[in-house]
């Protein structure tokens, strides 16, 4: 081949190469065109709408509407984080359902998040609470979760109470404690003044314990006040003979006034104490209320974590006489609550039930 052949056939090769190039390059551009298309259309469609009403920056999601509000649960639930329904808002009022790329976040120590559930801890109780962040973007809705033990939840059809355990149980005349229930960390009241020689009186469960001793820390370097604890647990069989002495010197009427029955005591739940000081001769009536160490016990025994289990005026519901020396532990967020309230723990749980 001629050295002018040889540049011609080059040339000629160049030539279908280029062709090739653009028919390739034509066919990529047409394609995508042609599936870019619909969209731009819908794109184009969209923008035009908007600029019609001038409001295309109001499409911006800036507000987070959740239903429901508010959340109330029970300890150990197990609550699936789909059932928020979440609606995104936008400037001009336009709502979008959102359903994908939302994160939760929770405060509280009963909560926990985990694929895509919230989990109640089993020892949550009622009152225990806490905020469930909703986020998607740069914007979030708090939402408060908040734990209610109902009582007819945790009884069975012997009267018999199913949450021995929990802070939150109420036993009274009509919830029995099971007659073979011990609580399972009782402790000595080793740290703090007591009345009588008894160990097993001298005995409280461990956070009733340790709450106890904070509120006597805090009555002596708050006030100077001395406080004495007086009759802490007592067992099912310990009131049985209590319970019968009383009835056998007072009659029964009467022994029911201020003698629980075995099984209706709280005494047996290690949660209650009986205190006293001496101005009160270390005894217990209701004249500890006229005392400053009492007056400042009643105001203040929330702070620990206790309430005054059975108030003055409540005698119709609570079953009781008033006994200001009478303090059960609940827990700090549910002692409070109570106070607050000003309700017996049997008002306070049906007040909730209602709402
Ligand atoms: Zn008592």
């Amino acid at each position: 081949m001629s050295k002018r052949n040889k540049k011609r056939k080059r040339k000629q090769g160049a030539v279908i190469v280029t062709t090739i190039l653009i028919i390739l390059f034509l066919t990529i551009f047409y394609t995508n065109g042609v599936s870019n298309n619909d969209d731009n259309d819908i794109n184009n469609e969209y923008t035009e709408k908007n600029d019609k009403s001038d409001n295309s920056k109001n499409e911006k999601i800036i507000e987070l509407k959740v239903t429901p509000e508010k959340y109330i649960t029970y300890s150990d639930e197990k609550i699936n984080l789909s059932s928020f329904k979440v609606l995104g808002v936008s400037k001009n009022k336009k709502e979008v359902n959102i359903d994908k790329d939302i994160e939760f976040s929770i405060t509280g120590d009963t909560f926990n998040i985990e694929d895509n559930m919230l989990l109640v801890s089993s020892n949550a109780i009622t009152a225990d609470n806490g905020i469930l962040t909703i986020s998607y973007g740069d914007i979030s809705k708090n939402v408060e979760i908040k734990v209610f033990n109902n009582l007819d939840d945790n009884i069975d059809g012997s009267d018999i109470i199913t949450n021995s355990d929990a802070y939150d149980m109420v036993v009274n005349k009509t919830r029995n404690l099971a007659s073979d229930y011990v609580p399972s960390d009782l402790v000595p009241l080793d740290d703090i003044p007591t009345v009588l020689q008894n160990s097993e009186i001298n005995q409280l469960r461990k956070a009733a314990y340790d709450a106890l001793k904070e509120l006597f820390l805090k009555a002596e370097e708050e006030k100077s006040f001395k406080l004495y604890a007086r009759s802490g647990y007592r067992s099912y069989r310990t009131q049985n003979d209590l319970y019968n002495s009383y009835v056998a010197n007072h009659g029964q009427l009467e022994a029911d006034t201020f003698s629980a029955k075995p099984g209706q005591s709280e005494h047996q739940s290690g949660l209650s104490i009986d205190i006293t000081c001496e101005a009160m001769n270390f005894q217990l009536d209701d004249t500890f209320f006229d005392t400053v160490e009492g007056k400042w016990v009643a105001e203040n025994a929330h702070r620990f974590g206790f309430i005054i289990r059975y108030p003055k005026g409540k005698e119709s519901i609570t079953g009781y006489q008033y006994e200001p020396w009478h303090l059960r532990y609940v827990g700090k967020t549910l002692a409070t609550e109570i106070y607050e309230s000003q309700l017996t723990m049997e008002e306070y749980f049906e007040q909730l039930k209602s709402n």
